[in-house]
């Protein structure tokens, strides 16, 4: 075997005013990424602290903000075609892109060359156990449109990201559910990060890392979950963030090599996910779907399409964002609450 999955399992010890001050020790498991060597930290407590300063999620402000922004949306069926900016002709005759119900146009506060919005449905909020497979496939399905266009246009923009932000906890200011498309001649630092190491493994050992990774967490059948069509479902050894699951797509390295088929099980799976945070009580969500440059075809066969989503806390009246303070937003380390082999457990049932 190549790939390493480290772990350090780490007493630490101190005197518990809640056991009158006795000597307590706790165990924290410290994983390595096998391929970043990036630090989870698992503390075997942290889930009976979690539920306390985690809550459940307030339905009725939850509500009350569906309720009240409503109206104002710009990204309703009533507004979406006068309230949005269209595209450059060179890019989009008709200015925007549609795929079933979702229409992707041009951000309005751009923050990248490329920069688009993607709505996933008409409806305003559509609570996670009524995703279906083809929400966000079909929004998928439309930002790749964009991307191809847009890189027709300008072959200098070589660096596509996709990425999601539900609800507030998660970052995102519109309630409306969406997905960012963006495309740009820089690369952002971790997809950089991701791919350099792809290649180094290669160079040192001859092979593809991720074809190796599936490989042995499909022998281990630890963190596994399955894999359909061509893509690959499993739990990361050491996560970013809580709950997370990712998946990667063999020979395909940049997202315009994605075919209908990959990107129809892509929405399916993430909705099968969606299904299994809303019974876990989560309402918030991130995902990214990285890839490489659109000018690399084959990446010296090292690199695969992949990607992660992570919950996010739940939905309060107020903003909270107890899993980004210092350790991860600073240190990038993360801090997890359950073990990804348990998470990957429980997932199999909802494939
Ligand atoms: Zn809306």
């Amino acid at each position: 075997m190549v790939i390493e999955f480290e772990k350090k399992v780490i007493k630490a010890r101190f005197r518990n005013p809640n056991l009158n001050f006795e000597v307590d020790e706790q165990i924290i498991e410290h994983r390595k990424d096998p391929l970043l060597g990036r630090l989870s930290l698992i503390p075997h407590e942290l889930k009976k602290k979690a539920s306390f300063y985690y809550g459940t999620p307030d339905k009725r402000a939850l509500k009350k903000s569906v309720e009240s922004s409503r109206a104002l949306c710009y990204f309703c069926p009533e507004k979406i075609d006068q309230a949005t900016p269209k595209f450059l002709p060179e890019i989009s005759q008709e200015g925007r892109f549609k795929v079933g119900k979702s229409t992707c146009f041009p951000n309005i506060f751009p923050f990248y060359k490329h920069c688009a919005v993607v709505t996933v449905t008409d409806a305003h909020y559509v609570p996670l156990k009524e995703i279906t497979p083809e929400l966000y496939g079909d929004a998928i399905k439309a930002g790749v449109e964009f991307i191809k266009q847009a890189y027709k246009f300008d072959n200098e923009a070589i660096y596509p990201l996709i990425g999601a932000n539900f609800l507030i906890p998660a970052g995102s200011t519109i309630v409306h559910p969406h997905i960012q498309v963006l495309l740009g001649p820089e690369e952002i630092y971790r997809v950089k990060l991701l791919r350099e190491a792809s290649l180094k493994f290669k160079q040192t050992t001859g092979k593809n890392y991720w074809e190796e990774l599936m490989l042995e967490e499909q022998k281990r059948g630890e963190r596994y979950i399955i894999q359909t069509g061509e893509i690959h479902w499993y739990t990361p050894f050491a996560p970013l963030g809580n709950n997370e699951v990712r998946a990667i797509i063999p020979n395909k390295s940049n997202l315009l090599q994605l075919s209908d088929e990959d990107i129809t099980y892509l929405g399916e799976g993430i909705s099968k996910i969606l299904h299994y945070y809303h019974k876990k009580n989560i309402s918030s969500f991130n995902f990214l779907l990285y890839s490489a440059p659109l000018t690399d075809s084959d990446h010296s066969g090292a690199f695969s399409v992949g990607f992660q989503i992570i919950s996010r806390p739940p939905y309060r009246s107020f903003y909270i964002n107890l899993d980004a303070w210092f350790l991860q937003q600073l240190a990038y380390g993360s801090l997890i609450i359950e073990f990804p082999e348990k998470i990957a457990e429980d997932l199999r049932e909802y494939f």
